[in-house]
């Protein structure tokens, strides 16, 4: 997961710069560096030629024209400063008073009235003809004779079919807008003008009209500098000269097809831009959720676990510290606690109960005829065939060495007897291993009203004594 959101920022990044990327440096030599260093700024002025000049949000300079000029600057270092100016002829007039050092976008053809370098041209565009829908196509810029052409006061479109093209009837206009606007009225046939001028006037205005053709005409677009500045001239040629074809087709997409298509673009890719910033973010983020998520959900199984297994624990520990280890019976603690549990009932209910102690007969003689661990067995047989004939209810266990106790609830000191004879008969007859006849004694008491524990006990105690006096493998009730 992160080394494919690495991937797609690796990409993003690459795409970033290459969109991004304008500034290449130059090696300069050390005259250009000298010259360089004093040619600080340069003053220029254009008038209102969208998309190629905004000049409506000044200082702000914008549009075609503007971007070619911020390139010169970020590879050269000159600032370029716009002056303002209302009209065409007042900025050639600044141009030759020196109010202004350059001109942005001259043609060859472009009458400047005083001395003026020219660089290479660094864009160029046809000069089109604009007509209502119902012309479909004009081929060829002489099936314009006869027709009546406007075209904007003193521009290169002037000169060239005024020049070129005498046989057709020539109408001049201040503006490109106001010509187009003729010909929709149908005041004029056609309208002849800087392609991305009329077609963006086209588009911006709404106006029913189209491009019908072109002229074979091309506006070259150059950098007018006074003669002094030809060392400035040269360092642009080989400024103009290094500007990739992606980056000459950035500055056409960013304002001539974004504006013929009448959308924007740079706002869509900004919002795109954004949405797939957004996108990652969020995808980061779920990401991040999701593990943070599945860590806790794994957190919260992990102590799961750990809870059953302390449950575990704790009830193996329970039982542990219940359970007589050798035979698996109740050990003394628990007879204890449910001996209390028995004396308390009794004091709620007056339920009747009683125990049997028992204890194996000769047993000394038992370990020492055929060793402790067949003793041990005995035992565990013993506690098994106890605990095998006793009552669901009966709380038997291991009372201590080879003696055991029966907690007898719900029942009588007779039914108690019985109990136990059936016990003692059961372990008379049953055939141990190796010693094979092992016999117990009993002592049976029941609780009587106002009983110490001691009491009861005391009364079994003696009623076991008096069996092993009289001989052992017997029952007496105390
Ligand atoms: P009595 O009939 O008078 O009860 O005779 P006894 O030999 O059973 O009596 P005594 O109290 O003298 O001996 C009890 C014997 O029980 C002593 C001891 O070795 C044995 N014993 C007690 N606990 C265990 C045990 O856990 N395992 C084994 N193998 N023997 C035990
Ligand atoms: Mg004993
Ligand atoms: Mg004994």
């Amino acid at each position: 997961m992160n080394k494919t959101i690495t991937r797609i920022l690796i990409i993003e990044l690459f795409l970033f710069l290459a969109l991004t990327q304008r500034v290449f440096s130059l090696d300069y030599s050390p005259e250009e560096q000298e010259w360089l260093s004093h040619v600080v700024s340069l003053r220029f002025s254009e008038v209102d030629w969208e998309p190629l000049s905004y000049v409506a949000d000044y200082p702000e300079y914008k549009g075609v024209i503007a971007d070619y000029l911020q390139i010169l600057t970020e590879t050269t270092g000159i600032e370029m400063e716009f002056i303002q100016s209302r009209t065409w002829e007042e900025v050639l007039e600044k141009f030759r008073n020196k109010e202004i050092d350059l001109i942005p976008a001259l043609s060859l053809k472009d009458m400047i009235g005083t001395e003026v370098i020219l660089t290479d041209p660094y864009i160029s565009f046809p000069l089109v003809i604009a007509s209502r829908p119902d012309i479909d196509f004009i081929s060829n810029t002489h099936e314009l004779e006869g027709k009546r052409v406007a075209v904007g006061k003193g521009y290169t479109s002037y000169n060239f079919l005024k020049n070129n093209y005498p046989d057709i009837e020539l109408f001049t206009t201040d503006s490109v807008i106001e010509g187009l606007r003729l010909l929709e009225k149908g005041s004029i046939d056609a309208f002849v003008g800087h392609m991305a001028v009329v077609m963006d006037a086209i588009k911006n205005s709404r106006l029913n009209l189209h491009i019908a053709g072109k002229t074979e005409y091309v506006f070259e677009h150059r950098i007018g500098l006074p003669p002094e500045h030809a060392q400035t001239v040269a360092i642009f040629n080989r400024v103009l000269a290094g500007i990739t074809p992606e980056e000459h087709n950035r500055i056409y997409n960013s304002w001539i097809k974004m504006n013929t298509d009448s959308a924007d673009y740079s706002l869509v890719w900004k919002i795109l831009t954004a949405s797939f910033i957004i996108i990652i973010l969020i995808f980061v983020w779920n990401r991040k959720i999701s593990a943070e998520k599945m860590h806790i959900q794994s957190l919260l199984r992990d102590l799961e676990t750990l809870k059953n297994q302390l449950e575990l624990k704790n009830d193996e520990l329970e039982k542990f510290a219940i359970t007589d280890q050798l035979t698996g019976l109740n050990n003394r603690f628990k007879l204890d606690n449910a001996l209390e549990n028995e004396l308390s009932r009794y004091a709620r209910f007056q339920h009747p109960f009683g125990i049997i102690l028992m204890d194996i007969d000769h047993f000394k003689d038992v370990n020492d005829s055929y060793g402790h661990a067949t003793g041990d067995k005995i035992l565990v047989c013993i506690a098994s065939l106890l605990q095998f004939n006793i009552r669901k209810t009966d709380i038997l266990g291991r009372w201590g060495g080879e003696e055991f106790l029966i907690i007898c609830p719900e029942i009588d000191i007779e039914g108690m007897e019985k109990l136990a004879e059936k016990l003692r008969q059961v372990i008379e007859s049953y055939d141990f291993p190796e010693a094979h006849s092992v016999t117990m004694s009993f002592g049976v008491s029941s609780y009587r009203k106002g009983d110490e524990l001691t009491h009861l006990f005391k009364r079994s105690d003696d009623a076991l004594y008096q069996a092993k006096n009289n001989g052992r493998n017997r029952v007496v009730l105390g």
